[in-house]
């Protein structure tokens, strides 16, 4: 039986304030049957690890690809955020891929690593662009988003990554892929982690709202998700209640 999990992307959002409205919300819930991790902004990182109820665990949104520290202005070490007592990372968002950073798979395994060498446990995006899938690409685009990891971790390591599948076009859109077309790539992606089928989480990410979540959660590959826009609201507690 796998834990559920979800996580809340706040992305680039917040202010001091805001920030402080949204932990007392959250701290109206506590919650042992999942794994609930939020994801702030790096600025608020530390405000939000010294006031959220220990029940949430927190990720930071992105991370250097080695443990070298030094001149390497604006980044931020995976040694560092294990210092500071954060213990998960999200590697591979679809707006690092494709809009902010055009990161890229070799980058990305990078990161991976050596957040693991730390200790740190990672959150993996993967998804295709509407364009992949109107062309039938969405497996092997999966697919090659996954190798290096696929390729070069042991089962120990597998075991401390979430694989989050986000279709690109299904991010901020407002729409969201069907049970059916998440649960077709969830088993998909399970069939390529076949000797750790049975434990690793695979969560889906993509206009996930408490109108849509409860049948998503109902399949039987879907462990989760991954939550954008609705995990700075009220809603983050009605997807938290639906999937329990
Ligand atoms: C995300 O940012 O990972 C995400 C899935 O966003 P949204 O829920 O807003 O689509």
């Amino acid at each position: 039986m796998r834990k559920p999990f979800i996580g809340g992307n706040w992305k680039c959002n917040g202010t001091k304030q805001t920030v402080k409205n949204l932990v007392n919300l959250l701290n109206t819930s506590f919650n042992n049957k999942i794994d609930i991790v939020c994801a702030p902004p790096v600025l608020h990182l530390d405000y939000v690890y010294n006031n959220l109820n220990e029940s949430y665990k927190l990720a930071i949104q992105n991370v250097w690809t080695s443990s070298n520290q030094g001149a390497y202005t604006g980044e931020i070490t995976p040694d560092m955020v294990a210092d500071f007592g954060i213990t998960w990372v999200i590697i591979g968002h679809s707006e690092r891929r494709h809009k902010v950073a055009n990161e890229s798979n070799k980058l990305l395994f990078d990161k991976v690593t050596s957040s693991l060498n730390c200790g740190l446990k990672v959150i993996y995006c993967v998804g295709e662009t509407l364009k992949d899938r109107e062309s039938n690409s969405t497996f092997s685009v999966i697919k090659s988003q996954l190798n290096f990891l696929l390729n070069n971790l042991n089962y120990t390591q597998l075991n401390d990554i979430v694989i989050a599948y986000e279709p690109v076009w299904a991010i901020g859109t407002g729409r969201n892929a069907t049970p059916e077309q998440a649960d077709e790539v969830h088993a998909y992606i399970r069939s390529l982690f076949y000797q750790i089928k049975d434990s690793i989480r695979i969560i889906y990410g993509g206009s996930v709202k408490p109108n849509n979540a409860k049948k998503l959660i109902e399949m039987p590959n879907i462990d989760g998700f991954l939550v954008g826009g609705c995990s700075l609201k009220k809603d983050f507690l009605d997807i938290i209640n639906i999937v329990k």
